[in-house]
């Protein structure tokens, strides 16, 4: 074996690099979609009381159905799924969203299979269908990002995916599925597929956009996955969860690592839950903020996707990279992703978007 074929990978892997934004040591970080405001100071005690409980049973694995979670999750769920609510048995948690959707893509995915999105959109999704072996199609969005339905029916007629991955909102142009593409999507796909609507940003969604939640008891094939990374400002917790039908959440327990989810975890994320109200209204405050950002940058004369999530896709821009250091020469950290000539910047404090409108205001004149 040559020098250069060593570590003996698999050859889709071969000189890949990892997935991740740029982490730069910069005042205002305004790249990966975080939550800015981080947890009161009741919310830290409450947490750090539940840690120390979960302590003085690390001797022991966890509870590997995390029964109290997934109660307290399917009822935090029901508010937005209408009249039938959730169930703890259609809800499945794992480590982040992203460990849901490998999940997914592991007991549904796999050899011979295909998954399905449309892009532009998130860039985890084919790393989970190359990590499971899956054949990955992107399908296109329109040129305001919105899903195109019927070119989106066909293909999933053409291509038979058993796995179809759909943000709503989307990232990273922040644009919400029209009401009835989830149910167009459901029966194209039919018993052979089953139709991920990732609302990670869901509760950023503005008034009047429903949750696929809603759509649980007319579809089987659905799973709608949420995350407590950015709403729950929960990013460092890792906790991610979805609801489907029970059927579904069964498959993925012969998939799971044993445990998966720590007795941390689990009562970080309890503790976390009890204080919904309080990280909510801050939420709140975010959609606020959003509005007035799109607002601000349209006034200024640039493109703006509309936006349902905690961040927006602005542009366009002849060198986009050259705004984007020019951004972080400034303190000012977004971030340079999406079709060419666009960039994403997440919703911070009224501070954060303060800093961030001056230092693009300053470096305006790099704008084609
Ligand atoms: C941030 C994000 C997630 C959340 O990932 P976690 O693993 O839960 O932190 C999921 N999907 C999309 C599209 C995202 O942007």
């Amino acid at each position: 074996m040559s020098a250069a074929a060593w570590p003996p990978l698999r050859d889709e892997l071969r000189g890949v690099e990892p997935y991740g934004a740029p982490q730069l040591d910069v005042p205002v970080q305004l790249n990966v979609n975080e939550n800015p405001y981080g947890p009161s100071e009741a919310c830290v005690a409450d947490i750090a009381a539940a840690a120390a409980a979960a302590a003085t049973t690390l001797n022991r694995y966890p509870d590997r159905e995390f029964t109290a979670l997934r109660t307290e999750l399917a009822a935090y769920l029901s508010r937005d799924a209408g009249e039938r609510g959730i169930a703890p048995a259609q809800v499945w948690a794992a480590n982040g969203s992203n460990e849901v959707m490998l999940q997914l893509l592991q007991a549904f995915g796999g050899p011979g299979r295909t998954a399905v999105s449309f892009a532009p959109t998130y860039s985890m999704y084919p790393e989970y269908a190359r990590d499971t072996s899956t054949r990955w199609v992107a399908g296109r969005r329109a040129d305001d990002f919105a899903l195109d339905l019927d070119a989106a029916r066909d293909l999933v007629k053409t291509e038979q995916p058993s796995v179809i991955l759909l943000p709503s909102p989307n990232n990273p142009t922040g644009t919400a599925l029209p009401p009835e593409a989830v149910g167009v999507l459901c029966e194209a796909a039919g018993d052979e597929g089953i139709v991920v609507v990732d609302e990670a940003y869901g509760e950023f969604r503005r008034g009047g956009v429903p949750s696929a939640l809603e759509l649980l008891p007319s579809y089987r094939n659905l799973v709608v996955t949420r995350t407590m990374s950015k709403a729950f400002a929960g990013a460092g917790l890792r906790l991610g969860y979805l609801a489907a039908a029970p059927e579904i959440c069964d498959a993925i327990r012969v998939v799971r690592l044993p445990y998966h989810l720590s007795a941390v975890t689990q009562a970080v994320a309890l503790a976390a839950l009890r204080h919904a109200p309080e990280l909510l209204g801050k939420v709140d405050d975010l959609r606020r903020e959003r509005d007035a950002l799109v607002g601000w940058l349209r006034a200024e004369g640039y493109d703006v996707a509309d936006s349902d999530a905690n961040f927006c896709l602005f542009g366009r821009f002849a060198d986009r990279h050259a705004v984007w250091q020019g951004l972080v020469d400034r303190g000012v950290l977004i971030r340079e992703t999406g079709p060419e000539g666009w960039l994403r910047v997440s919703v911070g404090t009224p501070d954060e978007m303060a800093a961030f409108r001056a230092a693009l205001s300053d470096v305006n004149g790099v704008r084609a």
